[in-house]
């Protein structure tokens, strides 16, 4: 009996070493002896043998032995060594059905059989669903840390884990080397805040809360930082919490031993944030937040409705201010119609001036060239990838040489493509011509809020308007000159 040696350059997922060719061979010719058959060929393909569109000489070279009748049977260390895809055993077992033989650290399976087919087929497709290879890599680097006791997915310590502790600050003769880790008891405790935090969440009971309680029973993010009401949604949000390895949004897998958070929890908790996510249109209730700033320390501003109503309409009061919940600071606030009065203003003057109308129209034309130039290099590059990819596909240049060739037109992709991304972001459709002010008027008072604030976006351009603090003067009236374009670093007003 003729055996043939089958080997395929890949990398240990966990450490990145190669696991060599030559030492699968070894292993194979053991494989052989053991059972008293002799050597056929040796075949080898490369590392990216693994991508569909990369040509295999070894598995070409393979099928063409089994159809002459040269080889018997193949030795190969795991039989998805061999498989990219179902696809491929089925041509082997349409060309080795009167009596191939695959030996792997599976076993002994003959193709003439219809057990070791039906074996073979399912080993297959499972070795293809989770050799989506990413699934994999991420399960086996998990299994490695969970081996280290880390028992998460790497990277920096995260609130409920174990891990070195991010919050320490080193002493006058400390470096980062002497960083300790958490306690267990510290562990303990913030696992104990996550149950509790996603039971209160789903009792209806609201982030800030939840943040002041844990703020106030001495607990901090795991940088060290007070809790606000985003940090504790986005820390009830982690699938790990739950067990859930997920990557790109999809389940991959899930961690041994208990989860801190019940995932059933977890997922009715996801369900409520998500369905909030979807009936709120976000920042589109005011037309000023997220767009003006706070003048003391630069952060957007919220909005949020008062429980008092304006005399003369009616309508319910609301505030502009800075919102401690985003890390702002606290101190700046405005009353929402004064402000928004003062916005229409402004969007009425600028919009209707031909000076910022023909300047506006200068810079978008200056965007719009850059664009061109961007589109047209980014474009060249592509090609220039493609055609490398291709002739490393017909093996006419080797991997090191596609990797430095490659390497600087990645990084040049990277570059323009942030800046394409960045030019193109802007509003680039607004109106470029100066407009009569009753029409720009007309367009505002017709508009609803989401129109308004494209208008004011698209009047501000590059400028940034801050909102300053009210003087203590008791007036009622809203000064106007607390809406500033002045940079507050920069108070000689160049920003316009
Ligand atoms: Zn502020």
């Amino acid at each position: 009996m003729v055996l043939d040696s089958y080997g395929r350059l890949s990398r240990v997922p966990e450490t990145g070493e190669l696991e060599k060719i030559d030492t699968q061979w070894a292993d194979n010719r053991k494989v052989i002896e053991r059972i008293g058959a002799s050597l056929g060929e040796q075949l080898k393909d490369g590392l990216s043998a693994w991508k569909r569109s990369v040509r295999r000489p070894g598995w070409e070279r393979l099928l063409e032995r089994v159809e002459s009748g040269e080889s018997d049977g193949i030795v190969v260390w795991h039989t998805d060594r061999l498989f990219r895809q179902p696809r491929d055993l089925e041509k082997l077992i349409e060309l080795g059905e009167r009596g191939f033989k695959i030996y792997s650290a599976h076993g002994e399976r003959d193709l003439s059989r219809a057990d070791d087919r039906f074996i073979l087929r399912i080993e297959v497709a499972q070795a293809c669903k989770s050799s989506d290879d990413t699934s994999r890599r991420i399960k086996r680097r998990f299994a490695t840390k969970r081996e280290q006791g880390a028992g998460y997915l790497g990277g920096p310590r995260r609130f409920g884990w174990p891990g070195k502790d991010l919050a320490w600050v080193p002493g006058p003769e400390e470096t980062d080397k002497d960083r300790p880790d958490v306690t267990a008891d510290q562990v303990e405790r913030e696992r104990t805040a996550l149950r509790e935090g996603t039971d209160a969440q789903l009792a209806g009971i609201g982030q800030g809360t939840i943040a002041n309680e844990w703020n106030a029973a001495g607990l901090r993010t795991a940088l060290g930082r007070e809790w606000i009401a985003v940090t504790v949604k986005s820390v009830l949000s982690r699938p790990m919490n739950a067990g859930l390895i997920e990557h790109d949004g999809k389940l991959v897998g899930r961690m041994e031993g208990d989860p801190i958070v019940d995932p059933e929890d977890f997922e009715r908790l996801r369900a409520i944030y998500a369905a909030r996510r979807r009936g709120r249109v976000v920042g589109e209730r005011y037309i000023g937040t997220g767009i003006l700033r706070c003048w003391l320390c630069r952060m957007k501003l919220s909005a949020a409705p008062k429980d008092t109503v304006y005399k003369d309409t009616g309508e319910r009061r609301a505030v502009y201010f800075c919102n401690k919940q985003r890390r702002g600071c606290g101190k700046v606030y405005g009353d929402r119609r004064a402000i928004d009065h003062e916005l229409r203003l402004l969007v009425i003057a600028r919009q209707s001036d031909s000076r910022h109308a023909s300047a506006v129209a200068a810079a978008r034309a200056r965007v719009a060239d850059r664009l061109a130039d961007l589109r047209a290099e980014i474009g060249e590059c592509e090609q220039l990838q493609e055609a490398l990819s291709e002739r490393l596909g017909l093996r006419e240049i080797r991997l090191d040489a596609f990797d430095r060739a490659n390497k600087p037109l990645a990084a040049d992709l990277a570059r323009l493509r942030a800046e394409r991304d960045q030019l193109s972001g802007g509003n680039a459709d607004g109106p470029v011509e100066a407009q009569p002010p009753e029409e720009v008027a007309r367009q505002w008072d017709d508009g609803d809020v989401s129109e308004r604030r494209t208008m004011l976006t698209s009047a501000l351009e590059k400028n940034v308007l801050y909102l300053k603090p009210a003087a203590r003067t008791g007036a009622r009236v809203f000064d106007r000159e607390r809406l500033t374009f002045d940079d507050p670093e920069d108070p000689s007003g160049t920003a316009e």
